[in-house]
């Protein structure tokens, strides 16, 4: 889970500054390009909302789940080899995401808060932390529930979160790094780049934020050959200040209608 942490920041910073300067998909893009202030701000202001989100979610839902599972099936999770956890929990985890993530794609009051996040123009490291908190602490905190309630071991737990950040950081990145044949079964920058497409033909599609071949199966995967987006973000309009974007799903807009939503790809599948 993203926590505030500037430590953390100063060293993703390191990594992915050069690596976008590096292997750059759009060279002509800026690092300090439009709106990273409010992706800043993002970044800084909403670890902590999202840990205590996240942390009420773990130990109320963790405790009623880990209850009702039994614990035999807990023991036996828990003794099995360190990657074969990992392997276990990363497929569940990213199952019940794409579950969630699809949810807010089509329920037209969940799109409200994920529209925040599809408002992203410009696609970068930093442009990552543009999730309204609602929406991040409950497509995080579902995603790691099957963990706390299946008992997989802590280090495990860890560990899908250090890999689940990190390679939310990577999919936004302005990189054009190729997966191969990888791109059919991990989620890869170019799969996620086709997701923030302002594109109808990539209207929802590669929901998945850590297996692709999790959208292979539900027919939702989008990786047309050498072509990329021609430009990101949605038409519907979304304030660019961080209060506004809080408070833009409780406020009416007569212009959040079906055939909007519609227009900007979040349509019901
Ligand atoms: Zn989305
Ligand atoms: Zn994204």
């Amino acid at each position: 889970m993203k926590v505030f942490n500037f430590w953390h920041f100063l060293v993703v910073a390191a990594v992915f500054l050069p690596l976008e300067r590096l292997f750059a998909l759009r060279k002509e893009q800026k690092i300090l390009r439009a709106n990273w202030r409010l992706d800043l701000v993002y970044t800084f202001l909403n670890g902590a909302l999202i840990t205590v989100g996240i942390t009420l979610i773990i130990v109320v839902a963790g405790n009623i789940f880990g209850s009702v599972v039994p614990a035999r099936l807990r023991a036996a999770v828990a003794m099995q080899p360190l990657l074969i956890q990992l392997i276990e929990a990363v497929i569940s985890a990213d199952l019940v995401f794409y579950c969630a993530h699809r949810l807010f794609h089509s329920v037209p009051f969940l799109w409200k808060f994920h529209a925040v996040h599809h408002s992203i123009e410009e696609m970068d490291w930093l442009a990552s932390a543009r999730i309204h908190p609602v929406d991040q602490i409950v497509t995080k905190g579902a995603s790691i529930l099957p963990l706390l309630a299946l008992g997989f071991s802590d280090p495990v737990i860890a560990a899908f979160a250090f890999i689940f950040s990190w390679q939310s950081y990577l999919l936004h990145s302005n990189v054009r790094i190729k997966f191969g044949l990888l791109k059919w079964v991990v989620a890869s920058p170019e799969s996620h780049h086709w997701h923030h497409a302002n594109e109808r033909e990539a209207y929802n599609k590669n929901y998945a934020a850590q297996r692709s071949i999790i959208d292979k199966l539900f027919h939702t995967l989008y990786l047309p050959e050498g072509k990329t987006p021609e430009k990101y973000g949605i038409d519907e309009p979304v304030p660019r200040g961080y209060l506004s974007q809080l408070i833009l799903p409780f406020r009416h807009n007569p212009q959040s209608s079906n055939s909007e939503l519609e227009a900007s790809g979040s349509v019901k599948p």
